[in-house]
Parts: structure tokens; sequence; C-alpha cells
């Protein structure tokens, strides 16, 4: 029989870096280390008493059993406290937090909650690639916002025609941002609520990089926005910030109709965190902040570094006050990303992503990720420098 699969799947975009994987197996079996500077993972293990929380849960015959869809109420709680300590604002616990399994989960099940055949979303290229499929999986259309570098990739909402921002039901933002590293202040995020508020959007803010932070950098949250709950919901994660994307905890917090819409496609759909992976959560957002100031720290060290090779490479970029990230402009007379990045392979067997793989605006960008183990990446950025003085 011949199958045939519907057309969201036929659609889903076909992986565009078919060559430089070709290239990086090629290099394999010719016997190449080749080194990954491509995978936004941390390297850096799960701090211990997380761990340890982790293990004493799963000995709990309560936590056996299905868990609720909406969280245990003791991790909503352990998220309002988060969000009162780190942020300064106060969430229900009831109404304002659902928990998710990755933000990722929730991210691409938001359309679901908001679009109708048809209906828009505000999505900005370069960008996670996961706010677009959502879209496309709810029979949504993506518009896209352009960021430039310019205006230090940020979108420009007064560019949205009016017949966009019409059929517009959802703005994606996602500061600071995987892949440019930028940031936003809340100068930013209060523009962005009120042309929501006068366009009648919602505002879809992703913090996944909230805590990954430096030079003293501390990223708001838009909840800290006046009326921010009115129109925005925010995902977060103990992802990045605590090391756990293997254990899959995130959240969604703020506006109470998207956060009970939300609640009730997952409660038809999943069942919610395993519980002991709750209590491990729990433990996670209870904690003083050494662990993710010691994990910044070593991210800055991977910064310095890699930003200092980068420029002998001819690259230029501005140094990431925040996510795990350097986004670097190709040298001049270099204008495509894929190109490049094969040639680096190639060359040096050290992976980077093409920036276009983040949309049509991030071409002529790479991103160069600080999850690589210590010595690796000073393997990677010696074979770098060394082709920086051969070319
Ligand atoms: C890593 C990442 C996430 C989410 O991760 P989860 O592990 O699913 O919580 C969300 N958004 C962006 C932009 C990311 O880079």
């Amino acid at each position: 029989m011949d199958i045939k699969l519907a057309s969201r799947v036929e659609q889903l975009p076909p992986y565009l870096f078919a060559r430089i994987s070709e290239l990086i197996a090629q290099k394999r079996s010719e016997g190449v280390d080749v080194i990954s500077l491509g995978i936004g993972d941390p390297d850096l293990p799960t701090p211990q008493h997380i761990l340890d929380s982790l293990i004493e849960g799963v000995g709990k015959p309560e936590h056996h059993r299905y868990p609720e869809s909406d969280g245990l109420p003791e991790l909503r709680a352990a998220i309002a406290r988060w969000y009162k300590k780190r942020h300064d604002v106060d969430l229900d616990r009831d109404t304002e937090i659902v928990p998710l399994i990755g933000s990722k989960e929730g991210i691409g099940h938001l359309p679901l909650c908001l679009l109708d055949t048809g209906d828009v979303s505000l999505i900005t290229d370069p960008g996670y690639p996961v706010y677009e499929i959502g879209t496309m999986f709810a029979g949504g259309v993506n518009v896209r916002l352009p960021l430039y570098e310019q205006n230090g990739w940020l979108p420009d909402l007064s560019q949205i025609s009016a017949e966009d921002a019409n059929r517009a039901k959802i703005l994606w933002l996602n500061y600071p941002n995987n892949p440019t590293g930028a940031v936003a202040d809340l100068g930013f995020f209060e523009r962005a609520i009120e042309w929501a508020s006068e366009n009648e959007v919602v505002i879809a803010h992703d913090l996944a990089y909230a805590d990954v932070t430096f030079d003293g950098y501390v990223a708001p949250s838009i909840m800290e926005v006046q009326g921010a709950r009115d129109v925005a919901i925010e995902f977060n994660s103990l992802s990045k910030t605590f090391n756990m994307t293997g254990w899959r905890v995130g959240m969604a917090v703020g506006n109470s109709k998207v956060i009970d819409a939300l609640t009730r496609i997952k409660t038809n759909l999943d069942s919610g965190i395993p519980q002991a992976i709750q209590e491990m959560a729990i433990t996670a957002l209870d904690d003083p902040r050494d662990s993710i100031e010691a994990h910044n720290d070593i991210y800055t060290s991977r910064r310095d570094r890699t930003v200092a090779v980068l420029r002998e490479l001819g690259l230029t970029l501005d140094v990431p006050a925040a996510s795990l990230y350097v986004w670097a402009k190709l040298p001049s007379g270099e204008s495509s990303s894929a190109d490049y990045a094969g040639r680096l392979i190639e060359e040096t067997g050290v992976v980077v992503t093409p920036g276009a793989s983040y949309g049509e605006f991030g071409e002529g960008y790479i991103r160069i990720s600080l999850t690589t183990p210590d010595d690796k990446l000073d393997e990677a950025l010696r074979r770098l420098r060394e082709f920086a003085m051969g070319s």
C-alpha cells in the first residue's frame, strides 16, 4: 500500500543542510575528529542536589501513578515563588501557571489554543523553528517579521501591515534571543504590549535564556510590565537555567484565559510531567543561585575565548550579554552561511550552524554554541585559529 501522509507532515521543511550532514559523515569516515559547535544543549551535568531529589522522589509510590496535566500544586507554587524572587512578579498559582513537559511542548501547542484556520502568527526571522511549525500544525499562517542587526535584532512592530495585524492572533518574541544572542529591555516589552493591546494580539514571549546571562546582565520577564497579563503569556524552562534539558520541565505563565486553554488542550493530549521530576523541579527552583552563577562563569569564559578566535577569522559580532550563542557576521566577500560552514568542516572538522537555518534573514551569519566541553572547545578554537592564519 502506498501510504499517503497528511499535508502537514509533507509540508515539514526538509532538512536544509543535508550537505553539511553529508560532509560531517564523510569527515568522520576519514577518521577526522569532528567537533560540533552547533548544538544548544548544555554539556554540564544537572547539579547533584537536584538529582538527589529526583532519586528520592522515585521511591514514593504516589509518584508511580498518572500525574495531573496541570502539575502538582506544589510545583505551581514553586514557580510562583521563582517569579516573585527572580522578577518580583506575583502570579496566581492556580490560574496563571501551567507546568509543561519542556517549554517546547507548550510552544508547539499554543497555536491550537489561539488560531483558527487561516489566522496569522507573527514570527521573527531568524528565529526558533518551533513557533513556525506549531502555527502550521494548527492550520495557521506564518507572517515573518525580519530582524536586522541595525535594530538590535528586535522586530519593528510599526512595519506590520494593517492587514497582517488584523489577521494576527499571536506575536512570538524571544529575548534573550536564540539564535542572535540579542536582549530586549523593559521599554521594548512595554511597546510590544501596547501594540498587542491595540491590535488584539496575544504575545507569547519565550524566556528560555532568562538565566544564562553574563557580566552582570539581568534579563527581564515581560510579566514585569504593568498590564502584561492582560495580553501576554511567557514560556520559561528549567532546561538551560539548571542544565536540565534531559528532564523536560518548562512552564507557561501569564494571562489566565490562555493558560486555561493551554491546560485544557494538554489535558486531552498528555498526562503531565512525571511527578518525581516535578519534585526535582521544585528543588531546582527553590535553590540559591549558586549553580546558575557557576555555570554562567564557565559560559562567560568560553564566550570570551570564542569571540577572540572568531575575530581572528574576520567575522564581526556583538559580544552577547546572554544566551548560549555567539552570532557572527561572515567576513566580507562571503555571502552564503552554508558554504562558509561547509568550508570550515572541510578544512578544520569544526561544525558551526549556518544562520540561514533560522530563516532567510539569518543568511550571512553563523551561530556558534557555547555548550561544548572546554577541552573540545579549545581544540576546535585551535583549529579555527590555524585556519585563520592559513587563509
Ligand atoms: C532551548 C529552547 C527552548 C526550550 O526548551 P525546552 O527544553 O523544551 O524547555 C525554547 N525556546 C528556545 C528559543 C530555545 O532555544
